[in-house]
């Protein structure tokens, strides 16, 4: 049997490193090869592919998704695409250029390798950003985007980008609409492990606008899982929701976890936001891919934070390099009142 040969952009960042770590694990599918394609910018880390560096099939180029040539090849010499790669986190979307020029124009210029080369299958990991916000019920697949932020924008364009290369050229596309993450190996400027590295250095415990945010937050395996249904399963041209149902506003997700670490709720600092595109909820409904896919979140989130506060607890030399690197600068609190 011949294997199927994955390219997995954007597979040192976060969600992409896992999705690979599962696919070569003892529970991944059969004759798989993936190759990822990463440019290792803020959120992409090579030290996140060291499971998986030895195990064979795998193979790692590091390259840029806008650089025609690299990403032609390549693609000529895989199955599917699964693309992860962006500019993404949210607060650093100003000024927006480099987050156009990543997620908009090196989207395109994988749909086109896809193109030339009859590729079979492209899964494309959009974000429930692009929605907007919402203040009460859920969004469906078809409701319309309505992004605030200049990344929500790009996702967007991207989004709808992969969808148009389907409706216009037959290409087999997937788009995957996700909430908000947590898990091992995030980059410690996301919320989560701000929050939990911040309490395991003893600094006051930043929180923007008053916590109000709510998030829907869906741990990485779960993610993973869905992303794997849908390109296993899923159906061409069409777009899956992803979450989990877990909405927590910001203070009551800090509240946890500081109870996690076994902290004291005094360490968190109210700090306004400058940054923020104002999107006070995200929820998504997720009835598709439960109803087409079988999908169904399965870890728990209290069990899913206490797993991640504890990952964290026990990897300081992952992510302390990291901290000179994070978008607001994690020695700013340091400054905070205490
Ligand atoms: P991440 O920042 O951890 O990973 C992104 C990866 O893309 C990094 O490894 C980075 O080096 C790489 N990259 C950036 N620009 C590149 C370029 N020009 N060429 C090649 N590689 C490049 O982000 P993440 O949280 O793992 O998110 C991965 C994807 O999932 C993104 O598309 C994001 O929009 C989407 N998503 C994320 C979440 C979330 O909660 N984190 C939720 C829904 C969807």
């Amino acid at each position: 049997m011949t294997a199927t040969r994955l390219l997995v952009t954007g597979g040192a960042g976060f969600i992409g490193s896992h999705y690979v770590r599962t696919l070569l694990g003892p529970d991944g599918p059969p004759d798989t090869a993936v190759t990822v394609l990463d440019k290792l910018t803020h959120g992409g880390n090579p030290a996140n592919l060291d499971d998986v560096r030895h195990v064979p099939g795998f193979s790692f180029v590091h390259g840029d998704i806008c650089d025609v040539d690299v990403v032609d090849a390549l693609v000529a010499a895989h199955d599917q695409v699964v693309h992860f790669a962006a500019e993404s986190p949210v607060d650093r979307s100003r000024p927006a250029d480099g987050f156009i020029r990543t997620n908009v124009l090196g989207t395109q210029t994988l749909l086109d390798a896809a193109l030339r080369h009859g590729l079979h299958t492209f899964v494309h990991t959009s974000s429930v950003e692009v929605y907007g916000s919402i203040r009460a019920g859920s969004w469906p697949e078809t409701d319309p985007l309505r992004p605030n932020s200049p990344y929500a924008a790009s996702k967007a364009a991207s989004d709808l980008l992969a969808l148009a290369y389907h409706r216009t050229h037959g290409l087999d596309v997937r788009v995957t609409r996700c909430s908000n993450n947590y898990g091992h190996h995030q980059f410690p400027d996301q919320v989560i492990p701000l929050i939990i590295t911040h309490v395991l250095k003893g600094s006051p415990v930043p929180l923007y606008d008053s916590g109000l945010k709510v998030r829907d937050w869906i741990h990485i395996d779960d993610h993973v899982r869905g992303i794997e249904l849908v390109r296993t399963g899923g159906r061409p041209g069409e777009v899956y929701n992803i979450g989990a149902d877990n909405e927590l506003s910001h203070r009551e997700l800090a509240g946890l976890l500081l109870s996690l670490c076994g902290a004291d709720r005094g360490m968190v600092r109210f700090v306004e936001d400058q940054q923020s595109s104002g999107d006070r909820r995200y929820s998504v409904d997720i009835t598709k891919v439960q109803a087409e896919l079988a999908f169904v979140p399965r870890k728990d989130l209290i069990a899913g934070l206490a797993e991640t506060v504890d990952w964290y607890r026990t990897h300081r030399s992952w992510w302390e390099p990291l901290l000179p690197r994070t978008c607001r600068g994690h020695n700013d609190y340091e400054r905070l009142p205490s």
